[in-house]
């Protein structure tokens, strides 16, 4: 099964999950342009009993999400860098592709939030938009 570990900036802060995640985004949405100071932000899905920090304490901020539901967000207190952010509602973990260790030849499979994004957004070529979530998704 494929492994993946990743960290912030400065190291405190180490996770690991392994097996493919269940889904790959790109988010448009206000919350992850202000989190990455970028239009978007390179999501991976990954089922919360896959998912473990292997060093240090992240700082968390808790926001409800669409759903009405918190979203969980994890960043090192030294650094700044979001790691990942636990949607209860969905009982995963959105983890932050920026932060991964290494090249794992990733690529979104789908534009979400596309309705938020800014006017000068970059969109992917060849992968699906949605306004908000795909239809068979809710979080
Ligand atoms: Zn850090
Ligand atoms: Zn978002």
């Amino acid at each position: 099964m494929e492994k993946y570990e990743g960290s912030c900036a400065c190291g405190t802060i180490r996770y690991f999950f392994e097996g493919e995640p269940i889904n790959s985004a790109f988010c448009y949405c206000k919350e992850c342009q202000v989190h990455t100071g970028s239009d978007k932000w390179f999501v991976l899905w990954v089922p919360k009993d896959k998912f473990s920090l292997t060093k240090g304490s992240p700082s968390s901020f808790t926001r409800k999400g669409d759903s009405g539901e918190n979203v969980n967000y994890q960043f090192c207190g030294a650094c700044g860098t979001t790691l990942c952010a636990e949607i209860t509602a969905g009982d995963f973990y959105s983890v932050a592709a920026s932060t991964l260790a290494g090249n794992k030849n990733l690529s979104p499979k789908m534009a979400i939030y596309t309705a938020s994004a800014p006017s000068w957004a970059v969109f992917p070529e060849g992968v699906p938009k949605f306004a908000a979530l795909p239809p068979d998704f809710s979080a």
